[in-house]
């Protein structure tokens, strides 16, 4: 019946309830045949006793920054601590299993800690213990270098785990289980209303995710795209089947509905910081010393607007002071709105569709939200708006495009 690829978030490994729940799903597949690779992510989130964050704490207490080596030997622990009581679990209902690490199961990746990139996957060991009918469960977000070090791939990064074994292992399908019942037209815990998307193209997932949907791992749905191997993201919680993210064809094969819609999904981002630099008589080429200044200090810029009369551009917040400072030594004089929201509307249907900038606008102004800047491609308009305007602003856009219906 061949390889399939099952992952479990956070949320899903969390406490012995919900494995019982990862446990059925697992025994689900198994008995339809097919041999799986499960990939686990650390148990919970933020506070839990093992969660990434959690962990992340521990070294923090101790005052200082960790080495960026050491620090990815501290996440990886969370996945190694739910890889082997998962693994535990299922030994234990007489499931063979195996619990590997990223580097055990063959994933070698480059040294750049905390947010290595795959370079390769050594299969044989994981299919070793597929044909002795094991269920492999491994870590996620981890891999191990040149040097036998043990890398992570990013935050997140156990969905990049998940896609790159299945394309390695040439998988038939690779399950995203998480807490919600797929990917849906906006994050639930801000709209309500948010409905699940059941079949989608991976572009247009790709993009949503970069533009701030956590739901899924862009890199991840990239793998995914690069080896054409469907993609489900569903809920560990309920057998439904989610959302299938595939490629554009089949999709629009399969959900006629996608067709007319124009807008597929809202995104956000938080701690934004807009940064507007006035075109100053006697500093010569202001726009080349902004953005070479802003390259040279490694701060990424968004949102980019450039005139005759200056630079509008955004940072994260995390960045606004460094680049204040920077500007400031070159003789500039920044004014900065701190504490913005960047709000994507996206899709992939709206590329030449006339008025749905003006529906943007008018959800906006209904609701007496100021636009501090906006910007637009093929299939995504940008707005930034306060911080404090942003569920609102999602509200507000997702009824206006009646993305709930
Ligand atoms: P996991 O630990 O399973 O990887 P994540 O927290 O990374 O889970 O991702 C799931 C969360 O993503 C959901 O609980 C939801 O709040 C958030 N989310 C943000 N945008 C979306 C979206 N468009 N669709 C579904 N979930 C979203
Ligand atoms: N545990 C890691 C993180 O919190 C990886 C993941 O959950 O995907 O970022
Ligand atoms: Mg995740």
């Amino acid at each position: 019946m061949g390889v399939r690829v099952l992952k479990f978030g956070g949320t899903s490994v969390a406490t012995k309830q919900t494995r019982e729940l990862v446990i059925h799903h697992i025994e689900r597949e198994l008995k339809e045949g097919h041999q799986l690779v499960v990939v686990v992510s650390a148990m919970g989130r933020s506070g839990d006793p093992y969660a990434t964050d959690t962990l992340l704490s521990l070294a923090s207490e101790e005052g200082g920054e960790l080495p960026s080596r050491e620090k990815d030997l501290l996440m990886g622990c969370g996945e190694i601590i739910s890889a082997v009581v998962l693994c535990g679990a299922l030994q234990a209902r007489s499931i063979p299993a195996v619990a590997l690490t990223g580097g055990g199961a063959g994933i070698l990746t480059s040294s750049q800690f905390g947010e290595a990139r795959i370079e390769e996957i050594r299969t044989d060991r994981m299919k070793h213990h597929l044909d002795q009918g094991e269920v492999v469960v491994v870590t996620g977000f981890q891999g191990q270098d040149s040097r036998g070090d043990l890398t992570t791939l990013g935050r997140g990064g156990s969905d990049t785990s998940a896609t790159a074994l299945g394309a390695a292992l040439q998988a038939q399908i690779v399950d995203i289980y998480t807490d919600v019942n797929g990917i849906l037209t906006a994050d639930p815990r801000i709209v309500k209303d948010a409905k699940p998307l059941t079949v989608v193209g991976y572009a247009e997932i790709c993009n949503m995710a970069r533009l701030g949907a956590k739901v899924i791992h862009p890199r991840a749905v990239e793998i995914a795209q690069q080896a054409r191997i469907p993609l489900r993201v569903r809920s560990t919680f309920s057998d439904e089947e989610g959302t299938l993210v595939t490629d554009l064809p089949t999709a629009l094969s399969l959900a006629a509905p996608l067709k007319d819609r124009h807008v597929t999904g809202i995104a956000h981002v938080q701690g934004v910081t807009q940064i507007s630099v006035r075109a100053v008589e006697g500093i010569g080429d202001t726009q080349l010393k902004v953005f070479q200044s802003m390259a040279r200090h490694h701060i990424s810029v968004d949102l980019i607007n450039v005139t005759l009369a200056g630079a509008l551009y955004t940072v994260m917040d995390a960045d606004a002071d460094k680049a204040v400072r920077v500007l400031r030594d070159l003789g500039f004089e920044p004014e900065t709105v701190s504490g913005c929201a960047k709000v994507s509307v996206i899709g992939g249907g709206m590329h030449r569709v006339p008025g749905v900038m003006a529906r943007i606008v008018e959800a906006l102004a209904e609701q007496g939200i100021p636009i501090l800047q906006s910007a637009d491609s093929n299939t995504t308009i940008w707005v930034l708006v306060r911080e404090e305007h942003m569920g609102n602003a999602l509200r507000a856009l997702h009824a206006k495009f009646e993305l709930h219906l």
